[in-house]
């Protein structure tokens, strides 16, 4: 049984529902032992779910506070999503995950898991309709995430296929697609970052099962890596969304063991 914890989730400082109080009084609740907030870091232009770089300092502050006062029931971690595109942190935060949310193609910011219709838009538009082109171009950026955050979490690694059960454009088995991966797979492999297993999209209604793929995590298990499980929540009900059973399940799939922040941060 692992012990529940999530180090991916959202307040009220980006685009989460609610704040920080409040998520650790449901995580506490929930008998979530380890909590880390991860809320977007800022963009250098106009971005509505990050961030704003003024309110950084009290962002860091609530958390602090929070985490002093809160000791005795959970601990409390002070992390980032930074964004292959932000600027770098203004503050040194206990964690980074790394993650892309756009991609830049012709001067154009193009965001990754904005809705199915505006990825068809984009790819129509920006890549004359080859899907494997946009896909092709998301990895690139994910192949050097690590590079670029210095993250300790590679945050929903295949994001690119959020809307993919319900719009199925992307074959994923196409070589275009697979050569995608896997050579993100083999530049991030040889980093000290770890892979999150993200149940985020299935608590929002998107997807039906976690980031990555089932493929990929068994590939990556067979590689040897070791996960770090994560609810990437916006709200406070779903902070421990499905970990539980996802544990169970992954225990099947003879991944035996999820790893916990401090153990990253070790690398
Ligand atoms: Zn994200
Ligand atoms: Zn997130």
């Amino acid at each position: 049984m692992i012990k529940l914890s999530t180090y991916h989730l959202h307040t009220t400082f980006s685009d989460g529902e609610f704040p920080p109080a409040e998520m650790i009084r449901v995580a506490i609740n929930f008998k979530c032992k380890e909590i880390g907030f991860s809320d977007h870091a800022p963009m250098d232009f106009d971005c509505c779910w990050s961030m704003k770089k003024e309110e950084i300092p009290d962002y860091v502050s609530v958390i602090e506070a929070l985490r002093e006062e809160k000791k005795e029931q959970i601990k409390v971690y002070l992390g980032i999503e930074q964004d292959y595109f932000s600027p770098e942190p203004t503050f040194k935060p206990d964690y980074i995950i790394g993650s892309v949310h756009y991609i830049l193609k012709d001067g154009h910011y193009l965001e990754i898991d904005k809705s199915a219709e505006v990825m068809k838009n984009n790819i129509d538009t920006y890549y004359n309709g080859d899907v494997y082109a946009y896909c092709e171009d998301y990895y690139a950026l994910v192949a050097d995430i690590y590079n670029k955050t210095q993250c300790d979490i590679i945050g929903h690694f295949d994001l690119v296929t959020k809307f993919n059960e319900k719009m199925p454009i992307i074959d994923t088995s196409h070589p275009r697609y697979v050569n995608a991966v896997n050579k993100a797979i083999e530049a991030l492999i040889k980093t000290p970052a770890t892979f999150e297993i993200n149940t985020g999209a299935i608590a929002r209604g998107y997807r039906t099962k976690p980031y990555p793929s089932e493929e990929i995590i068994l590939q990556l298990r067979d590689m040897g890596e070791v996960f770090v499980l994560n609810s990437d929540t916006h709200t406070d009900y779903t902070i421990t969304y499905n970990l539980n059973e996802y544990a169970r399940i992954f225990d099947k799939m003879g991944i035996k063991y999820i790893k916990s922040l401090e153990e990253i941060l070790q690398k």
